[in-house]
């Protein structure tokens, strides 16, 4: 079962997961950023906290992410991290949405799936239903983040 200690972590999710999960990328904090947000699940303790430096094209050059909580949070913004850098945020709305698609298991089409890259490792997750949330956290925060850059952005033109 998955809940036995007996069963290593890796087994469970995937080397991948576990990689990011030890070694989690883009942990740095960023100093000047121009796009922040933190989001906590108050149920597992999860918690994490985003911050983005864009360059002058409006596109991703610095990732700073902080989480504390389950492997799964962790690994989860790892990998969202490295999936971010360089891309604008059109692109990230819809690799965010794409995301969600995924581990709400409603991608259709094989291309889809494909165009996640590492990040369809995750869908390991699934067989957990209770750590979909943990998933979900790091990206709901993004999507915050976003959303307040851009109504502060309307509000100075
Ligand atoms: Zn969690």
């Amino acid at each position: 079962m998955p809940s036995s200690p007996d069963v290593p972590l890796d087994e469970l999710y995937g080397e991948m997961i576990i990689d990011h999960y030890r070694n989690p990328r883009h942990s740095d904090p960023v100093p000047v950023a121009d796009l922040e947000a933190e989001e906590d699940n108050p149920f597992c303790g999860d918690r994490v906290t985003l911050r983005l430096k864009l360059d002058e094209d409006g596109r991703i050059a610095e990732v700073g992410i902080q989480t504390d909580g389950c492997s799964i949070i962790k690994a989860t913004a790892s990998m969202m991290g490295e999936a971010l850098r360089w891309k604008s945020l059109e692109q990230v709305d819809r690799l965010a949405q794409r995301f969600r698609d995924m581990m709400q298991g409603k991608l259709t089409a094989e291309g889809e799936e494909e165009s996640l890259g590492d990040l369809k490792a995750l869908q390991a997750v699934m067989q957990f239903p209770v750590r979909i949330k943990c998933t979900l956290l790091a990206w709901t925060a993004l999507e915050k983040g976003m959303k307040r850059y851009r109504s502060s952005q309307a509000r100075d033109q």
